[in-house]
Parts: structure tokens; sequence; C-alpha cells
């Protein structure tokens, strides 16, 4: 058997599509949806994700801004640039991309962006709306990670999910979007003594560890859908998840590629809640 791969390029596209054209519908109702970003700092991959994320906005025709300030920034110089976006019209949704330096403290950071543009799904307020069920900004990762399995027609009612990662961002949120499609879910980390015990009696698997080969072909249980969230490099360099690909997919019914899988749907979520944003405005 081999598993049916879920194309995150691919439906990535089919979603920046449809986002273009809201897009443009509020654009000509003289409301274009915009983001700001803010990195502080000089760290190379997070220039990448930030430049990554305004291209995307220009593809789809979003107005952004991308403030780059220097390691040195003070915190309050920071606070306070939060503040004026939180102020301007233009800007439905504001992203400051992590890490920080350390004499940053990034809470503060996250909860100064105001609710209503905190399209990353960071705050407190938003854990609060996806842990109580109401409407609200799903963080970006695990939202891509449900429309992954959305797009393969594949029913989670009543399934059993085992989530490996327990992050704020990725591990907690996933959790919690699957128990509210009525999955039965379990949550798995570095404390778990038997990963394998609970991988192998899931209906689906997402893993969020930041380890290359976490979970193996072995460890799966034949016919389950495999999203792998992990981006690692492989001792020869290349990109490659937390999931040994080449044995999980011969027992897997779907599984998500890395690259080309979950990477691609993280931006165009972040698309979709500035989208949101602005409409909601
Ligand atoms: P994180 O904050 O480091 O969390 C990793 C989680 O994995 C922790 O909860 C940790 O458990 C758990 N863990 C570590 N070793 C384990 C083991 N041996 N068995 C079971 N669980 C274990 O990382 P993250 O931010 O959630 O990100 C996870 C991975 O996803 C990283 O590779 C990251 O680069 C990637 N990522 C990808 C995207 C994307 O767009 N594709 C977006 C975000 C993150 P404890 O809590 O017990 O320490």
């Amino acid at each position: 058997m081999s598993a049916q791969l879920i194309n995150g390029n691919h439906l990535s596209q089919q979603l920046r599509g449809e986002i273009a054209e809201r897009a443009a519908a509020l654009t000509a109702k003289g409301k274009q949806p915009g983001l700001a970003v803010i990195i502080v700092g000089d760290d190379p991959a997070s220039h990448v994700y930030v430049r990554n994320k305004v291209k995307a906005c220009g593809d789809v025709g979003f107005h952004s801004v991308l403030e780059k300030y220097d390691a040195s920034l003070s915190e309050e110089e920071l606070l306070n640039r939060i503040r004026a976006l939180n102020e301007d019209a233009s800007i439905h949704g504001i992203l400051v991309q992590m890490p920080l330096p350390k004499h940053i403290n990034a809470f503060k950071v996250i909860e100064t962006i105001s609710a209503a543009k905190d399209v990353d799904g960071y705050s407190v307020l938003s854990a609060g709306e996806l842990m109580s069920g109401l409407p609200g900004f799903r963080p970006c990762t695990p939202y891509g990670c449900m429309k992954l399995i959305e797009s393969t027609g594949y029913d989670l009612r009543g399934k059993h999910a085992v989530v490996i990662g327990r992050s704020n961002t990725v591990g907690k949120p996933m959790a919690l979007l699957l128990l509210q499609a009525n999955a039965t879910v379990t949550i798995c980390h570095s404390g778990t003594p038997d990963l394998a015990y609970h991988t192998k009696q899931a209906d689906v698997v997402v893993a969020a560890v930041g380890r290359r080969n976490t979970l193996t072909g072995d460890m799966v249980k034949p016919g389950a859908v495999v999203i792998d969230v992990g981006i690692n490099r492989n001792d020869e360099g290349k990109l490659c998840g937390d999931v040994d690909f080449d044995s999980v997919e011969k027992v897997a019914g779907y599984i998500t590629p890395v690259p080309g899988g979950v990477g691609p749907m993280t931006i165009t979520m972040l698309l979709m809640n500035t989208l949101e944003s602005a409409e909601r405005n």
C-alpha cells in the first residue's frame, strides 16, 4: 500500500486564488486588506520567513508593511510601534516575527497587539476563544493542518487523533481544533513513555516535534492520516519533517510531504486570517 499524498502547494494555490478574489472585492470597496510584519534582529531564517510573508501579501493583492529593526531596539520602542499599528486603519493584521531578542518579553509583545489584529492567533484571548469554541483567529499552522485534512474529505468525527507535541503555537491548538471536529484526541510530548503505543492506535497522527524520524512506519496504523509539521535537516542538509516519509508512506492512507505539505499552508492561513479581519472590520 502507498499513501495518497496531501499536496500543500496545490491546496495553498487554490485557497490563495479564493483569497485574492475576496481581497479584490474589498479593495474595490476601498478597504484593501493590510498586514504589518515586524522583525527585530538579524536571524537569517526569520528574515526569509518575513520576506515570504510579505511576498505572499503582494501576490494576493494585500497591502503590506515590513518594519525591520536592529536587535538593540528597546521593548518600549517595539510596543509603541505596535500601538501605532493598532490605530492604523489600513492595517488589519499585525505579526511580530519570533524569536525576539532576549531583552524583549515576547508575551508582552503579543498581548500588546490589538485582539482585532492578532492574525497569528497567539494571544491569550485568541487561545481562550479557541478553547471555548468561540469564533476568533486560529494559529496559522494548526489551522492549515485542519484544511489539509479537510481537503481529503476525511471525516474526523469519532476518529482517534494523536498529536505529538504540545507547544502553544502548534501542538495544543492542533489538539483543540481536532477536538472541535469531534475527534478523540491524545496529546503526546517528551514525557510520554511509549510514543508508539499511542500512535499505533491513531487514525490521525500530527507530528509537531522538531526531530526527524520521530514517527516511523512501524509506529503507524495502516490507512492512517499522517500530517508532518516538523522542519528539520537530514544528514545531507536537505529539508525533512518529523516523519520518516519512506517507511510511513508504505503504511499510511494519507501523508503530507516536507517540503510541500504544511509549510505553504501556514502562510496561506495567515493571509486568510488577515482577509477575514479586514472583512470583519
Ligand atoms: P516546540 O515548541 O519545540 O515543541 C516541540 C514539542 O515536541 C514539545 O511539546 C516537546 O515536548 C515535544 N517533543 C520533543 N521531543 C519529543 C519526543 N521525543 N517525543 C514526543 N514529543 C516530543 O516546537 P513547535 O514550535 O511546536 O514546532 C514543532 C516543529 O514544527 C518544529 O520542527 C518547527 O520548526 C515546526 N514548525 C513548522 C511550521 C510550518 O509552517 N511547517 C510552523 C511551526 C512549527 P515537551 O513539551 O515535553 O518539551
